[in-house]
């Protein structure tokens, strides 16, 4: 069971100094799950973008809804958008099995943002309830884990500098754990694959890998960590201080040593991709 809100934060999450910033009222209209905006249901993909308008907040996108220009100077770039989302399954992005669920670049399909806006940063504060003994990764730090109702742990996660909407995301469940640290940062690894896998061999050359990347760039490593979640199947995709890695492409990767590309290529978005970008436009995984 996994509940999110990223919305609305604890009281005790908020004490973190963290800033957040809500400015943006944006569904993707793709999305299965009810969604209610200031009263009203929104978006369907006929009258979203109208019942939207007609509460204040802005107009419908390919991708979203984007608050308009009057309301976001009226409210000085700053905004409380009441949401309310129902229990639902996110049409992408989305992937649950075995206790363990991760998201994957469509996080606009189970949060308020604008997914095809990679120059729209900003901060994420993202609360996870989740059962005991369960592991989490999300953006940027965890804060101190709380008891929450019905026998649920809190986790708060948020981030230390804004993130494109396609970085946000969170990966949890009964993951095996593996860390080290090096003079180049804190590396952390987790199993979601229930296979046992033999986490030192497989990222055995993450820590040289990121003190070339630190060197190239001449920037440390962002956050000072990084966290790799081995997942089953061909999942390569970055996010905002972690990364999902395939098993698969692990696997093919160990078989032709000579195009390995998947842990280096996904560390290097840290820096090249999401530390620094190019002016909005297409992204890639
Ligand atoms: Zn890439």
């Amino acid at each position: 069971m996994v509940s999110t809100s990223s919305s609305t934060p604890s009281r005790s999450c908020q004490r973190s100094g963290v800033r957040q910033r809500t400015d943006r009222c944006a569904f993707h209209r793709r999305s299965r799950d009810a969604a209610v905006l200031h009263g009203q249901r929104s978006p369907d993909q006929r009258s979203g973008g109208r019942r939207c308008r007609r509460a204040g907040l802005g107009r419908q996108e390919p991708d979203g809804l984007r608050a308009s220009p009057a309301f976001t100077r009226r409210q000085q770039s700053r905004a409380a958008v009441p949401v309310q989302r129902h229990a639902g399954t996110p049409a992408r992005g989305f992937t649950a099995g075995g206790g363990t669920v991760y998201t994957s670049y469509f996080a606009c399909d189970w949060m308020v943002c604008l997914q095809d806006a990679p120059g729209d940063k900003a901060h994420l504060a993202l609360d996870l309830f989740l059962p005991t003994g369960v592991t989490s990764v999300g953006a940027g730090r965890m804060m101190p884990r709380l008891a929450a109702s019905s026998g649920l742990v809190l986790h708060c996660w948020r981030s230390t500098r804004p993130y494109s909407p396609y970085l946000y995301g969170f990966a949890a469940g009964p993951l095996v754990r593996r860390s080290e640290r090096t003079s180049t940062g804190e590396f952390v690894y987790l199993d979601g694959t229930g296979t046992k896998a033999d986490l030192a061999t497989l990222f055995a050359q993450t820590p040289a890998m990121a003190a070339f990347f630190a060197g190239k760039a001449g920037l440390p490593l962002p956050n000072g960590r990084y966290v790799q979640v081995l997942v089953p199947g061909v999942e390569a995709q970055e996010a905002a201080t972690f990364s999902l890695i395939g098993k698969d492409e692990l696997d093919s990767d160990r078989n032709d040593p000579s195009s390995a590309w998947v842990i280096a290529h996904e560390m290097a978005h840290q820096w090249w991709g999401i530390w620094s970008h190019a002016r909005p436009g297409k992204t890639s995984g």
